[in-house]
């Protein structure tokens, strides 16, 4: 058992440090308040390759693991991007290049992965529908088999990035879930090309992370040739899986990285600020111990983050990764929640101007809660696959 980094990712955490400084909190106020994309960042993070860790390095990327992703992902957040760090590298990678480098054809890998890479090809995810969240398995999003190709419909919600990526990965229902033999069986993941006239997209105003967009979804009659599905047909739900693993760890690391942000910011004010005699206000039990209580759980969290993310490099099956990276979800994201609650309030009013960037970091938090998953689902599957007790909801 060894927690430190090697040397080589030792680099690889300064070298988005290095980054995430030239990237400080004004940069992102400015660009959530205008509601713009970090142009000039994504430009960089694909200069030194992020936007190619995972990618093999026959097709352009530098063929590493989960593992280093989350650090590049936790230092840019921590250092001054917040969120903004992680959640392009989701978008592409996680949404775009980690199914693509696990299950797709030969072809498929050749066509994208490059392009990932190089930051040229941005990606999307369309699984999230009006009616089916939480429930995945009740995906409607129909894709139907014609002479030379595919047909799908559908309407997808909350698609993030889909406004400026050129790729999408679609998540359709091949054979409805009542002809299925299993609900699990039938799904199938295609990949397609934007923009394209079939594929409306219109989005959605939200509460935080606004340097990114996301959008609703309209699929009216988009026509895929053969190969924009990603084997195997019907089989795409054990594939998926494996990418719900990654973008879980990923949040979870963003969680962290947030939270170390706020914290920072709010404990070097804390040790300067007197209210009451010549006590800085860092002295109060009150803000301390409530930051320390925070960020104990948050090390104990990134620790189970970096065990889920080695199992997965290890090639360990879904249900080992499942279970440890859900685990460090739901302990990370109450404990940012925390963090950041307490950071706001170690600033008074002045937590609540926008200028200090805690309450934006705020609304970043909030979205953890509920996506990639909710902290109810986590906590159903570590009740269900971790404990084996009796599963909390009806499941048709
Ligand atoms: C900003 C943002 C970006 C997103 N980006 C993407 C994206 O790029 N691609 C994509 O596909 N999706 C995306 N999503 C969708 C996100 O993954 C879903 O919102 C999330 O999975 C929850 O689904 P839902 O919103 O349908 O909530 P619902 O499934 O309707 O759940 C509502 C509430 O009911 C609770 N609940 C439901 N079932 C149970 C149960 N059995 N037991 C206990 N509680 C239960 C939930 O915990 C939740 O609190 C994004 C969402 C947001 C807000």
């Amino acid at each position: 058992m060894d927690f430190n980094f090697t040397e080589e990712q030792e680099m690889i955490a300064n070298s988005a440090r290095a980054i995430a400084k030239d990237f400080p909190p004004e940069y992102w106020r400015e660009k959530d308040l205008k509601e713009e994309f970090g142009e000039e960042f994504y430009k960089e993070i694909s200069g030194v390759g992020f936007t190619g860790i995972i990618i093999p390095e026959k097709y352009g990327g530098s063929g590493r693991g989960m593992t280093e992703l989350l650090i590049v992902m936790e230092e840019l957040a921590a250092n001054g991007c917040g969120m903004a760090g992680p959640w392009y590298l989701i978008l592409s990678e996680i949404f775009g290049a980690m199914s693509i480098v696990r299950h797709a054809t030969e072809e498929q890998r050749a066509r994208y992965l490059p392009g990932i890479a190089s930051g040229e090809i941005e990606f999307c995810m369309a699984l999230t529908e009006p009616d089916a969240g939480t429930n995945t398995l009740n995906t409607r999003t129909r894709a139907v088999k014609a002479a030379d190709g595919w047909v799908i419909n559908g309407n997808k919600t909350w698609i993030s990035g889909a406004d400026r990526a050129r790729g999408m990965m679609i998540i359709a229902r091949t054979t409805p879930k009542e002809q299925a033999p299993k609900k699990t069986s039938g799904i199938s993941l295609f990949l397609a090309d934007l923009p394209n006239p079939a594929i409306m997209v219109t989005s959605i105003p939200k509460h935080g992370i606004n340097y990114s967009h996301s959008c609703d979804v309209g699929i009216d009659d988009l026509k895929l040739s053969e190969d924009a599905l990603m084997p195997p047909l019907d089989g795409g739900w054990h594939s998926l899986l494996y990418t719900l693993n990654t973008e879980r760890m990923s949040f979870t690391t963003a969680a962290v990285g947030i939270a170390r942000l706020a914290m920072s910011k709010a404990i070097e004010y804390s040790r300067e600020r007197k209210l009451f005699g010549n006590q800085p206000i860092g002295s109060y039990q009150a803000l301390q111990f409530n930051l320390a209580e925070a960020y104990a759980g948050l090390e104990a969290a990134r620790i189970l983050n970096f065990k889920a993310s080695t199992l997965f490099d290890s090639g360990a099956g879904i249900t080992e990764v499942g279970a440890t990276a859900n685990m460090a979800k739901v302990l990370a994201v109450e404990c940012a929640f925390k963090a950041v609650y307490w950071s706001m309030q170690t600033f008074g009013g002045l937590g609540y101007a926008r200028d200090n960037d805690i309450e934006r970091w705020w609304r970043e938090i909030n979205l953890i809660r509920l996506a990639p998953v909710t902290q109810q689902m986590a906590l159903a599957y570590i009740g269900e696959h971790v404990l084996g007790m009796p599963r909390s909801y009806a499941d048709t």
